[in-house]
């Protein structure tokens, strides 16, 4: 299937490619100086202390987990309507996790009000997910983790380049993480990073995501050891190179690929304004909280169809004009797996959204003609 609008797609080039060649002709391929620039150059966007690449963000969300002393007979809250690694990386720890609801169906993200209703004495963290690149109610929500001596991790996946009144998603809670999959706003192929300002984290960390061992390959490689020990039960949980070079392009663009995310997402708002479909983030997008000023990442561009309305046959019919669509998100709590486990969890707002959401196209080499033509398709298929 070609699609005439698919949903995502890379904004890769020249530079992408060279990135890629200079690393090969280096000729070292796993993490060592390009890796520790990506690291501190990505540290030096969102502001913080450290930041540390990783094969992904889910293995950086488990880190995460590990580094705060997370484990079996603990609970975490988490969201529902996330992608299925939010809930997984505290189950790979033995903790248990407590779903939360959303704030409803103008604002995606996990409802400060629902976290506190989920607390007990086994809870040790709260992991937020920043829906679509829009921030989650950072400030009540700290103030909640700080009454009760949480942590609190933040799935950044959706948010590179984004801010809450001028500070950076990702480093409001204890950790962030981002991720560099490729449907993602700054794409690598396979690619994740932890960010945090303690320093114990950090350390911890670095520890983990290399076999817990005392020095890496690149330490011996540059002469400073020769031999190493375990000092804990540590993962593989590394990038390489060739991933951390195409991160270090990707980086640049990031701002103005997002800019070109907020002209597409305004477009569409405008368009969508006066007709059936509800629009999450509408408000906030229009800053009609005065005290908060917020600063989205426009990952997606998640619409809810009617009440009623049959989602399968709109989506059939936006496919049949060559327009992609999606589904952000199935809850967690409603998969197989997480339903035998925790089959009581009900969580109305979350259950409503997930059954009427549709993901429109929204990419930074999106043409105007795209936006248009995604725009008649929506409205002829209401
Ligand atoms: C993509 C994504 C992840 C997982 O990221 P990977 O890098 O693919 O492991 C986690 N959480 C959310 C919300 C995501 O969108």
């Amino acid at each position: 299937m070609t699609w005439r609008v698919p949903l995502v797609d890379i904004d890769y080039g020249d530079a992408e490619a060279q990135a890629v060649l200079d690393v090969l002709a280096n000729r070292w391929l796993t993490m060592g100086d390009v890796t520790m620039d990506f690291e501190s150059q990505f540290a030096e966007t969102v502001g913080a202390e450290y930041a540390l690449a990783t094969s992904n963000a889910t293995a950086a969300l488990h880190l995460a987990c590990l580094s705060l002393g997370i484990g079996a007979g603990d609970e975490v809250i988490v969201p529902s309507l996330s992608f299925v690694a939010t809930a997984s990386a505290v189950l790979y720890t033995g903790a248990s996790v407590r779903f939360a609801d959303i704030l409803g169906l103008d604002e995606l993200t996990i409802s400060p009000i629902d976290i506190e209703k989920q607390i007990t004495p086994h809870t040790k963290a709260i992991i937020v997910m920043h829906y679509g690149g829009y921030p989650c109610r950072m400030p009540e929500i700290m103030d909640i983790a700080d009454r009760h001596k949480l942590s609190v991790i933040e799935d950044a996946a959706h948010a590179p380049g984004a801010s809450l009144n001028g500070k950076s998603l990702g480093i409001w809670g204890d950790v962030g993480c981002f991720s560099f999959f490729s449907n993602k706003n700054l794409a690598i192929g396979e690619g994740g990073m932890l960010v945090t300002d303690r320093e114990d984290i950090a350390e911890q960390v670095k520890l983990l995501r290399s076999h817990a061992m005392t020095s890496l390959t690149w330490d011996r490689h540059q002469g400073h050891a020769y031999t190493y020990d375990v000092v804990d039960l540590g993962y593989n949980d590394r990038i390489d190179e060739i991933r951390s070079s195409l991160g270090l392009v990707q980086l640049k663009k990031l701002s103005a690929n997002n800019a070109r995310r907020k002209r597409i997402a305004e477009k569409y708002f405008q368009a969508f304004s006066g007709s059936a479909l509800g629009l999450p983030f509408r408000k906030k997008h229009k800053n009609l909280h005065a005290e908060t000023e917020i600063n989205p990442s426009y990952h997606i561009f998640p619409v809810l169809l009617p009440e009623g309305m049959d989602r399968a046959a709109f989506m059939e019919s936006l496919h049949a004009s060559g327009v992609q669509t999606s589904i952000h998100y199935p809850p967690i709590h409603h998969f197989t797996y997480y339903r035998r486990m925790y089959p009581t969890t009900v969580l109305p707002e979350s259950e409503e959204a997930a059954r009427r959401e549709v993901t429109l196209p929204l990419f930074p080499t999106m043409s105007d003609d795209q936006v248009s033509l995604v725009v008649e398709t929506v409205l002829s298929a209401l």
